[in-house]
């Protein structure tokens, strides 16, 4: 409609004669500021249909109910024969008195603001408690958080997949905490849009709300977290100002504490909204500077809120309405009550150990409202509960669940993607539950296809909690509890350039003791096998020096010894440069074994060969996993090899593993009790020792000195290695450069005191 007509209407209808016409930016609906010598109005033309004006009419009808009150609300404005809007051209229009006052968004907004705020909010839904109007209770739009999952429909207006998958992650959360009790919240109509540009201020004071085009009938907790997903952008501490604002509300108009304990979840869902929203609208209109006015603020919003615990939010949005908040239990009661079922050798980590309730992508949330950063759990691999993972498996979990005895499709579907990581010729792969299982499962192929019994294993390594696996594991069977060696197994020196650099030139570490194992295995025909991790985890993150495998690997292929790679903990773009951890030295095991990251922490495990080694074993016995490829396990499976592609998590990996280099050159240049600092991408070991240039001396307490207080700083690092000082780092790979900032900054204050 342009200006020639709108002044038509207002000279024959409305008898202004002198209108000043001014369009205004806004989202949907066209809008004109109309100025007359005596008034100023707000135009406002929708496109004609009779929903919308039935929903018209019960916008104007909730707007005069709300005239008594002591904050301003705009009024329909009628037209010379009374009327309060006029269908014209297939147009609905109609005027609104303007409101003179600051926008919200322009104000300073102190705690007085904040809180007069709350209370103009409450007195707003307060006396509109009991109103009904159909043309509201029946309206169904996207911007009710009510209908918070019909967004997922545009989450691929987020361009970035990382971002995009935080956005899923909160409408997830806000589907399985919200839905499922949202029915016995309290309802009522609502505005629904209370923004910082549809509320009106003067001085310290709320004065006007304008806007009442998405008012609807929904849950009164709605209200608030619109209203605080606003002025919670760009602040400090925005939780404390939703406390200001609660507690004002609650002394005007009580609320409940399911409504509080929801509230976090809800004010994510607004923002969620919102974000896909303007970036849905920006790609439709690039040019409409109010669509993305308020994206990066709310960008920042929802980084905080990811690292902000729910229970700490639902604990201080109870404690502002004067409620109990729900106390966390005694961790010394719960390690009693533990201990009653749980054998001792279950161990638990850190001197005073965490009670963990839940999770998201790298951060942890305690039972005590505490949120910790990640750096160590190598097992939930894109995330803690990345919504692909948890959305393919809820569909599939609810659809299919059965084992490799049926034909499904997952189990196909699953096996090519995997397959299609590894060399043609390894286009075999048998799926079990566990690391553990996988390489119980890679000896008993080795053992059967060359008919041999000796392994070769290496110093320091892990491969599993079974009979066999302690068998092949020199880190359990030789150390406390183990029961040694058996005759079948010989054993590898591990080459560790660290401290063999201490007497030798590191350089030719891998072929010497390349050179030495075959010394020691040259008239030996009985060994079925050679089994090590391409970096040793329990070793102390020791990637195998250079040239090691290299040297060895064909001599094994020369006298029918299988070459086996455990890649329970390398595997999956964890270092970066290579998928597969054998792929960094350069050569092609026979057998690959995988586990932990392979299902995000769904116990899957698998193992990848050749099809001679699978064909050898059908010997007539069966094998069968009641688990293993089970079609949840597979689509989960599924799910984390997509999200490693779409979210481009082995460049992430690379690109904070060189930060995380690049930074603790410098600090090991500050800190001599930094012996060596090794890894690869986030397969990360600092070595601490105590300094001395001529030997090797772990510093055992040191290490976990630091480990202690990172936990006091709500970090999870570990310790690993036979003398357990090495600081170990594993974290799920959407670690960012910054999060390693976040350890390091940690590291550096744990060793300046030290100092
Ligand atoms: N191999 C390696 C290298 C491991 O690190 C582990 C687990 N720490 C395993 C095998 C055994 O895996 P799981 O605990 O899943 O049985």
């Amino acid at each position: 409609m342009n200006i020639t007509a709108i002044k038509k209407i207002l000279n024959e209808v409305y008898g202004w004669h002198d209108a000043k016409i001014k369009q205004l930016v806004g989202y949907d609906t066209l809008n004109y500021k109309v100025q007359t010598k005596d008034k100023t109005c707000i135009l406002k033309v929708y496109p004609y249909d009779q929903e919308t004006l039935e929903i018209i009419k019960g916008e104007s009808q909730f707007q005069k109910s709300l005239q008594n009150l002591d904050c301003e609300y705009p009024l329909p404005v009628t037209t010379l024969s009374r009327e309060e809007f006029i269908v014209s051209d297939d147009k609905i229009i109609r005027c609104l008195t303007f409101l003179e006052g600051l926008f919200l968004v322009d104000c300073n907004h102190t705690e007085n603001l904040i809180s007069h705020f709350g209370h103009t909010i409450a007195t707003l839904n307060l006396s509109t408690k009991n109103l009904y109007i159909p043309s509201l209770q029946a309206k169904s739009i996207s911007w009710d958080l009510s209908n918070a999952h019909w967004s997922r429909d545009d989450l691929d207006y987020i361009s970035d997949t990382h971002e995009r998958s935080i956005i899923d992650f909160f409408l997830l959360q806000f589907n399985i905490h919200v839905k499922s009790i949202e029915h016995t919240l309290p309802k009522q109509i609502i505005h629904n849009d209370a923004n910082d540009w549809n509320v009106l201020c003067e001085g310290e004071k709320v004065c006007g709300i304008i806007d009442f085009g998405d008012a609807i009938y929904s849950t009164r907790i709605s209200e608030i977290a619109v209203a605080l997903s606003y002025i919670m952008v760009d602040k400090n501490d925005p939780i404390a100002i939703g406390q200001t604002f609660l507690k004002s509300y609650h002394e005007t108009y009580s609320l409940t504490t399911k409504e509080l304990d929801v509230l976090y979840y809800f004010i994510a869902a607004r923002i969620c909204i919102s974000l896909i929203s303007s970036a849905k609208s920006h790609k439709e209109n690039p040019d409409n500077e109010y669509i993305s006015v308020s994206k990066k603020g709310y960008w920042s919003l929802i980084y905080h809120w990811i690292s902000t615990n729910p229970i700490l939010a639902k604990n201080k949005f109870r404690a502002a309405c004067g409620f109990s908040i729900n106390k966390s239990p005694n961790i010394t009661d719960i390690i009693s009550e533990r201990s009653l079922h749980t054998p001792a050798v279950l161990s638990v980590s850190y001197m005073s150990p965490i009670h963990m309730t839940s999770a998201a992508f790298q951060y942890m949330y305690g039972a005590d409202g505490t949120c910790y950063l990640d750096a160590y759990n190598n097992i939930s691999h894109v995330g803690h509960e990345h919504p692909g993972v948890i959305a393919a498996a809820q569909k599939q979990i609810a659809t299919l669940n059965t084992n490799t005895r049926y034909l499904y499709d997952p189990l196909q579907e699953y096996s090519e993607k995997l397959l299609a990581k590894f060399p043609d010729h390894l286009d075999q792969v048998f799926f079990v539950n566990s690391g553990s299982a996988a390489s119980d499962l890679a000896v008993r192929l080795a053992r059967n296809y060359t008919q041999r019994e000796q392994l070769i294993v290496m110093e320091h390594g892990y491969h599993g909690n079974t009979q066999q696996g302690i068998e092949i594991s020199h880190y359990k069977y030789n150390s406390k509890g183990g029961e040694g060696k058996l005759n079948d197994i010989l054993e590898a020196p591990l080459p560790n350039a660290y401290i063999d650099g201490f007497n030798n030139n590191s350089n030719s570490i891998g072929i010497r003791f390349a050179k030495n194992l075959l010394q020691s295995i040259s008239n030996n025909n009985s060994i079925a096998a050679f089994i090590a991790e391409p970096i040793s985890g329990c070793g102390g993150q020791i990637p195998l020096a250079e040239d090691y495998l290299k040297i060895l690997y064909p001599y094994f292929r020369e006298k029918g010894i299988l070459t086996i790679s455990d890649e329970v903990q390398t595997g999956f773009g964890r270092l970066g440069n290579q998928f597969w951890g054998y792929e960094m030295h350069g050569i092609v095991p026979d057998i690959i074994i995988l586990g932990k990251p392979m299902g995000n922490g769904h116990p899957m495990g698998a193992v990848v060969t050749t099809r001679a080694i699978g064909d050898a074993f059908n010997n007539g016995m069966e094998f069968f996993s009641s688990f293993g490829g089970n079609p949840v396990s597979c689509v989960i499976g599924s799910a984390v090899l997509d999200i490693i592609e779409n979210e481009k998590l082995q460049d992430q990996a690379k690109n904070s593993g060189k930060h995380f280099f690049e930074r603790m050159k410098t600090i090991q240049t500050k800190y001599n009790i930094i012996g060596d600092v090794r890894g690869s991408g986030l397969f990360l070991g600092i070595e601490i020792v105590y300094p001395d240039s001529k030997s090797y001396q772990p510093n055992t307490d040191l290490a976990k000195h630091i480990k202690n207080e990172m936990r006091k700083m709500n970090i999870l690092v570990s310790t690993d290695g036979p003398y357990n000082n090495v600081i170990k780092m594993k974290p799920p790979l959407c670690f960012s450069p910054q999060d390693i900032n976040i350890v390091l900054d940690a590291l550096e204050s744990i060793l300046f005191i030290q100092k």
